[in-house]
């Protein structure tokens, strides 16, 4: 038994070796990748639950990897974290979001609003706001046009700077969702000192809306206390018409899933929108 031990212990120990390993080589081509046009955005659309007309698109970071394929985030958001790098991916992410739209803009493509990810992390750190008022220089998008969503988890750590950073944010006149709502564990205290725009109920209790009485009841709730409050209230990971019915039903004001439309390329993006409305 002893040798066992010892022999599962090496084969972790090995395993464990390998895969530090594995992350420190993908952590050197993070960095490297940030530089060189790797990162690219997929845009997801929200639509009116009313009307079905697009409102915004959010927009998701891949990794187009030369030798492993696309990478999706939860392959290396967690890294980008751990590493430190998240910081500089969060200035791109910013700044290529904001072009985009400018571009769609100019090119009279309406989209509506655009709606960046920005990770927890990054609220630790006052050059956030640079990076974002230097990405809505460039594009000359306005504030308004832009909704940051942050998860609970910046709120529940809430520190004097990610304090700062949000009411700056207000001023700038961004928007500002919370994602994922319903599933931190924060008190809901802060919705009226922070009074965010908009809440996005998380794809947990949308999907089991069709089976779970409790998960309707959730919904809802969520949608009744947006009402009160005058937010938009978002569903996330429609996937099916029963839930989108639903949703419609109780008065949720926006759309986004796969029933709707999967994140998309900026080509399949324009595509999509054209074959809309035909
Ligand atoms: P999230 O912000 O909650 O984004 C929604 C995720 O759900 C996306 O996964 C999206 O592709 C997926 N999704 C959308 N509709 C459906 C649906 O109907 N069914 C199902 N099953 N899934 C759906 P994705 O793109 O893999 O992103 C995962 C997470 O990574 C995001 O969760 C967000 O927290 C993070 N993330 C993505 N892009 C960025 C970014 O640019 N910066 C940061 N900091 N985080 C990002
Ligand atoms: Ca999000
Ligand atoms: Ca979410
Ligand atoms: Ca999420």
């Amino acid at each position: 038994a002893k040798t066992l031990g010892r022999a599962r212990y090496s084969y972790f120990h090995s395993e464990l070796n390998s895969r530090l390993q594995a992350n420190l080589e993908l952590e050197q081509e993070l960095a490297y990748a940030i530089g060189h046009d790797q990162l690219v955005l997929h845009y997801q659309p929200q639509v009116s639950a009313k009307t079905g007309e697009m409102v915004a698109v959010e927009a998701l970071v891949r990794w187009q990897h030369p030798t492993r394929g696309l990478l999706y985030p939860a392959q290396f958001i967690g890294l980008a974290e751990e590493s430190g790098r998240i910081a500089e991916m969060g200035v791109w992410t910013l700044r290529e979001a904001c072009r985009q739209l400018a571009d769609w803009s100019a090119r009279g493509i309406h989209i509506g609003n655009m709606a960046v990810n920005v990770s927890a992390l990054e609220f630790r750190d006052h050059r956030l706001l640079d990076s974002l008022q230097a990405a809505l220089d460039a594009s000359g998008i306005p504030p308004q046009r832009l909704e940051i969503e942050i998860t609970e988890s910046v709120l529940m750590a809430e520190t004097e700077t990610s304090q700062r950073i949000i009411e700056r944010l207000r001023q700038i006149g961004v928007g500002i969702a919370i994602d994922d709502f319903g599933t931190g564990y924060s008190s809901l205290a802060y919705l009226k000192r922070l009074r965010p725009n908009q809440l996005k109920i998380d794809r947990s209790f949308v999907n089991d809306t069709a089976t779970d009485s409790d998960s309707r009841a959730i919904v809802k709730g969520v949608v009744g206390l947006a009402e009160a409050l005058s937010l938009n209230v978002v569903a996330e990971g429609v996937e099916t018409e029963e839930q989108r019915a639903f949703l419609q039903d109780i008065g949720c004001h926006t759309l986004q899933g796969y029933w709707i439309a999967k994140p998309l390329t900026v080509e399949a993006l324009e595509q999509w929108l054209l074959n809309r409305r035909t």
